[in-house]
C-alpha cells in the first residue's frame, strides 16, 4: 500500500517553538511576561490555579513566551503541591485545545478506541494492540509518547524500524484509519503541541511522577481523538512511576474521573510492573518481541496483557458481549495472522519500504534481526548461584540501559535504538549457577563494574520450588456508566 499522499507533513514541536503568534496573535488569556512568576509563586506556595490561570500558562508555553526555566519551575511547583481534580481537568482541556480536535466520519463513532500506558519497562503492548484492534473492526487513532524517565516510549520503539514516520497530519491520520484501521503517531504542532513541550521538559526535570501531570498528559492526547472508549494501563510496582498500588489506584481513579468529566469513556487496568514485561527491553529488541506476539507466540505475560486490555476495549465499545469474549477475539486476531497483516500495512502506510515491511512481518526471528539496527556488542551475565527466579527487577535494569544510551538526559537528544537486554530466563523457573541469564546489547565500551553489579543484583533467586508467574493484570476500574465485565 502506498503511503497516503496528502498535504505537506506537519513538523514536531520543541520547547520555545512559537505557534499561536502564527495563528493571528496571542489569545486574551495569555499572561504578560510579568504574570507567569505570579502564577508559579501561587502554585509553589500551595494555592489553586484558576481555569484562566491554567489557560494562560499553557498559551505562554505553546506561544513561546514562557522561558524554559519558568516551565520547569511551574512543573516542579505542580509536582510538589499537586492539583485538585478541577485544576487537573482544566489543565487537560487547555492542553487538548492547544492544537486541533480530530474529526472523523459519523459512521466511525462507535468504532474509535485507544489504549495508553502510564509507562513501564519492556512494555510493547501498543505496537501489538493497535493492529489487533484494527483487525477486530476498530479504528485506532493512537497518539503515543516518547520515553519518559526510565520508561520506554512507543514512538521511539517504532522509530527503530527504518523509515517509520510518527509525524502525521490529521488528514493523513484519516487516510491511515480508512486504509489500515490504525495508526500510531506523535504529537506535533497540529496535535496537542502543549504536551510535546511539557513532556520533554518533565523528562529532564524530575517531574514525571506527578498525578495531575500524568493525567493531563495522557488525557489531553486522548481527548482530541474523538474516542468511543479508552483503556489506560496504570502500572504499579518497583519499576512503575508510582510503585505503591494504592497511589496507582488513585491515579487510575483520577484518569477515569477526569475522563468522564471530558465526556470520555475511560477504564483503567492496574497491572504489575516489577519485572520487565516479556523478555526483551530496548527499542529494537522490543519490536522483535512485538512481532513474535503478532506471530501468535512470544512470552505469555505479554500476550495475556495484550488480549485482556483489548478485551476490555472491545466490550466497552460494544464489539464484544463481555470482556472475556473480547479477549478471545484479540487472541484469534493474533493467532490467525490478521493482526500482523494490519501491522505490516501500518508500517508501509507510515513510510516503511514495502519490501522491508513484508520481510519483517513474514521473516523468522533470525531474519528479522538482520533487518533492524542493532548494538555493536553483546555481553552475557551468569547466575551467581543455584535457585528459583523470584524476580528480575526491572528498575535497575532500565536504569543501566538508560546510562548505556537507551534513554535521554536532555530534551530531544538522540537515543541508541539498538541498546537493550534480553532476559534468558523466566520468573518462576529454576536456574543453575553459571547459566547465562541476561544478554546485554550495547554499543561499547564494556559494562562497568558498577553496572555489572547493579544488573546482577536485579536477579533475585530463592530456594522455593519452581512456580508459574502470575498474570500482571491485577484490577480493573470501570467508567461510571459501565456494567460489570
Ligand atoms: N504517558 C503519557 O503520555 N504521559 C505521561 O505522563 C505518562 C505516560
Amino acid at each position: 500500500m502506498a503511503a497516503p499522499g496528502t498535504p505537506a507533513p506537519p513538523t514536531p514541536i520543541a520547547p520555545g517553538d512559537g505557534l499561536l503568534g502564527g495563528r493571528g496573535g496571542p489569545p486574551d488569556s495569555m499572561p504578560g511576561a510579568k504574570q507567569l512568576p505570579v502564577l508559579i509563586r501561587r502554585k509553589r506556595d500551595g494555592g489553586r490555579l484558576s481555569e484562566e490561570d491554567i489557560k494562560g500558562f499553557i498559551s505562554a508555553v505553546v506561544e513561546g513566551s514562557a522561558q524554559g526555566a519558568q516551565i520547569g519551575a511551574m512543573l516542579m511547583a505542580i509536582r510538589l503541591q499537586g492539583m485538585d481534580l478541577e485544576e487537573t481537568s482544566a489543565l487537560t482541556q487547555a492542553m487538548a485545545r492547544s492544537g486541533e480536535q480530530l474529526q472523523w466520519p459519523e459512521a466511525w463513532h462507535q468504532q474509535l478506541v485507544d489504549k495508553h500506558s502510564t509507562g513501564g519497562v519492556g512494555d510493547k503492548v501498543s505496537l501489538i494492540l493497535a493492529p489487533a484492534l484494527a483487525a477486530c473492526g476498530c479504528k485506532v487513532p493512537m497518539i503515543s509518547g516518547r520515553g519518559l524517565g526510565h520508561t520506554g516510549g512507543t514512538l521511539d520503539k517504532l522509530e527503530s524500524i527504518p523509515g517509520f514516520n510518527v509525524i502525521q497530519s490529521p488528514q493523513q491520520m484519516q487516510v491511515l484509519l480508512e486504509q489500515v484501521g490504525c495508526c500510531i503517531v506523535g504529537q506535533s504542532k497540529e496535535l496537542v503541541p502543549a504536551d510535546g513541550i511539557l513532556y520533554a521538559v518533565r523528562d529532564v526535570t524530575a517531574t514525571v511522577d506527578s498525578l495531575p501531570l500524568i493525567t493531563a498528559s495522557i488525557l489531553s492526547k486522548k481527548a482530541v481523538e474523538g474516542l468511543s472508549a479508552l483503556v489506560i494501563d496504570v502500572k504499579f510496582g518497583g519499576a512503575a512511576v508510582f510503585p505503591d498500588q494504592e497511589k496507582a489506584r488513585e491515579l487510575a481513579r483520577a484518569l477515569v474521573g477526569v475522563g468522564a468529566d471530558l465526556g470520555l469513556r475511560v477504564a483503567a487496568a492496574l497491572t504489575a510492573m516489577d519485572n520487565p514485561l516479556g523478555r526483551n527491553v530496548g527499542h529494537t529488541l522490543e519490536v522483535e518481541e512485538a512481532l513474535l506476539c503478532l506471530d501468535g507466540t512470544g512470552p505469555p505475560d505479554l500476550r495475556d496483557l495484550v488480549t485482556r486490555l483489548g478485551g476490555v476495549l472491545l466490550w466497552l465499545s460494544g464489539h464484544a458481549g463481555s470482556s472475556a469474549q473480547g479477549t478471545a477475539r484479540i487472541a484469534t486476531a493474533l493467532d490467525d495472522g490478521s493482526a500482523r497483516r494490519r501491522f505490516e500495512q501500518m508500517l508501509e502506510a507510515q513510510g516503511v519500504d514495502s519490501n522491508l515491511a513484508r520481510s519483517l512481518c513474514s521473516g523468522t526471528p533470525a531474519q528479522r534481526r538482520q533487518l533492524l539496527p542493532h548494538a555493536r556488542e553483546q555481553e552475557e551475565l551468569h547466575a551467581p548461584a543455584d535457585g528459583t527466579v523470584e524476580s528480575v527487577q526491572a528498575l535497575p535494569l532500565a536504569l543501566v540501559l538508560h546510562e548505556l544510551g537507551a534513554g535521554r538526559s536532555r530534551a530531544g537528544e538522540p537515543i541508541r535504538l539498538g541498546v537493550g537486554a534480553e532476559l534468558l530466563v523466566d520468573v518462576g523457573q529454576s536456574l543453575s549457577r553459571g547459566t547465562p541469564w541476561l544478554r546485554v546489547h550495547l554499543d561499547g565500551p564494556a559494562l562497568s563494574d558498577s553496572q555489572r553489579r547493579a544488573l546482577q543484583a536485579a536477579l533475585v533467586l530463592s530456594d522455593r520450588a519452581p512456580f508459574t508467574a502470575p498474570s500482571p493484570f491485577a484490577e480493573l476500574i470501570l467508567p461510571p456508566t459501565a456494567a460489570q465485565p
